[in-house]
């Protein structure tokens, strides 16, 4: 999801200063995720890419020292709600992305920050447990609520506005009866408090941000009020060159059935194939291959024109050896050409769908399909790029490549 988001805010090959990346569940700890997204994203390796998270409160720090370092800045929020089975952050959570990029030229610009600090523990997850546990939502609303609204007020108060000034308001906070309660504080104006479906962690003030801007206005106020370990109130207010060209896009949605949900989040282990377990992805091997393995950089003949994934050394059309250039083909478009559904095979999701894609720009790769079921799959149907997880290794190592899927509406 960071690299969906991320990719249509930055090209391969773009410099930024630094990467940051946000959320209570990265793939790996100890190691970084911030660096696996620059090389996926083919940016400038001179990046400086950090992980910044832990707690949902993360994103504001990344928020405010983002508005206020003045370098160029990508900042990526991204999570996975892993509430209990049966438990309310399971019913009202959700799973998303939301990316940003801070330079010259901003479209929006940070008035102001205020800031109530409270150890509140409505919400927390122990060393090494999957689900997220909760204390009473009563004792939520009665701590919570008070601070988002003084948060609120007193950034209200620095400002000389009042809350009709006030264009957009985004109440962020894990219990729906918070974000209402503070809603109904800064009612009477354009409020994202409620029309996103679940909370989304470190990624829910982004994502709820993004979804006011596709309505918001140039030079208009912007109030973010965040309630996580206190509360957090920040001031925006867009440019003259704001331009609403920002959206939300709903991953597709899948018909899955409650063990299939539960296995992909590791809340149930489903019985394996009889087949041997799957390779634990080699370092040097990676290192070998790195723009291969992470941007999906094949190879194109400077002889003829044709292209190659993998790359290759040797063109398959004319034969010239080492007459090639890197080509990044993450956002190219394709096509099935064939398929074939595999029963047996190690998978988190399956039947796996595998698939040979032809791409409009030349060259075929044969890859994993996803967000397909076997009876949608059809050939010739049009397939985009995404970065997925091909499986859990047995050393703790999350193994992601490219997979095709059908493209998202709006795309080609
Ligand atoms: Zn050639």
């Amino acid at each position: 999801m960071a690299v969906a988001a991320a990719s249509k805010i930055v090209n391969v090959g773009d410099k930024v200063q630094n990467l940051w990346f946000s959320s209570t569940h990265p793939p790996v700890l100890d190691k970084g995720s911030a660096s696996t997204i620059a090389a996926v994203l083919g940016l400038d390796d001179e990046v400086c890419s950090c992980d910044m998270g832990a707690s949902v409160r993360s994103v504001v720090g990344c928020l405010k020292a983002a508005f206020l370092i003045r370098e160029s800045t990508l900042l990526v929020t991204s999570d996975t709600r892993f509430g209990r089975p049966g438990s309310d952050d399971e019913i009202n959570g959700s799973d998303g992305s939301a990316a940003f990029i801070f330079g010259s030229a901003p479209k929006i610009i940070l008035i102001d920050l205020v800031s109530e600090s409270s150890p509140v523990m409505d919400r927390w997850r122990g060393e090494g447990e999957v689900g997220t546990q909760s204390w009473d939502d009563r004792w939520a609303v009665d701590q919570q609520v008070p601070l988002m609204i003084r948060a609120g007020m007193r950034i209200l108060e620095k400002s000389a506005l009042s809350v009709a000034d006030i264009a957009h308001v985004v109440i962020s906070a894990p219990s729906p009866k918070v974000v209402s309660q503070v809603g109904a504080k800064f009612n009477g104006v354009s409020s994202s408090s409620s029309d996103w479906n679940g909370y989304l962690g470190s990624a829910d003030l982004g994502i709820k941000l993004v979804s006011v801007l596709s309505a918001a206005k140039s030079n208009s106020f912007i109030l973010l009020i965040s309630g996580a370990d206190g509360a957090d109130a920040m001031l925006l207010k867009t440019t003259e060159l704001f331009r609403p060209d920002q959206h939300v896009e709903p991953l597709k949605s899948l018909d899955i059935d409650v063990i299939t949900y539960l296995s992909w989040r590791g809340l149930v282990h489903r019985e394996p194939p009889r087949r041997p377990d799957s390779e634990v992805p080699s370092a040097p091997a990676v290192a070998r291959s790195r723009d291969w393995k992470f941007s999906f950089a094949g190879s194109m003949c400077t002889e003829c024109g044709s292209r190659h994934l993998p790359p290759q050394r040797i063109c398959m059309s004319c034969g010239a050896t080492d007459k090639s250039t890197s080509v990044v083909m993450q956002k190219e478009f394709g096509v099935v050409r064939t398929f074939t559904v595999d029963h047996i095979a190690l998978s988190l999701s399956p039947p796996v769908v595998i698939a040979v894609v032809d791409f409009d720009s030349g060259g075929r790769y044969r890859c994993q399909l996803t967000d397909v079921s076997p009876e949608d799959t059809k050939i010739g149907m049009r397939v985009e790029m995404t970065y997925r997880l091909i499986s859990k290794s047995s050393n703790g190592v999350r193994n992601y490549f490219w997979k095709a899927r059908p493209t998202m509406e709006g795309n080609q």
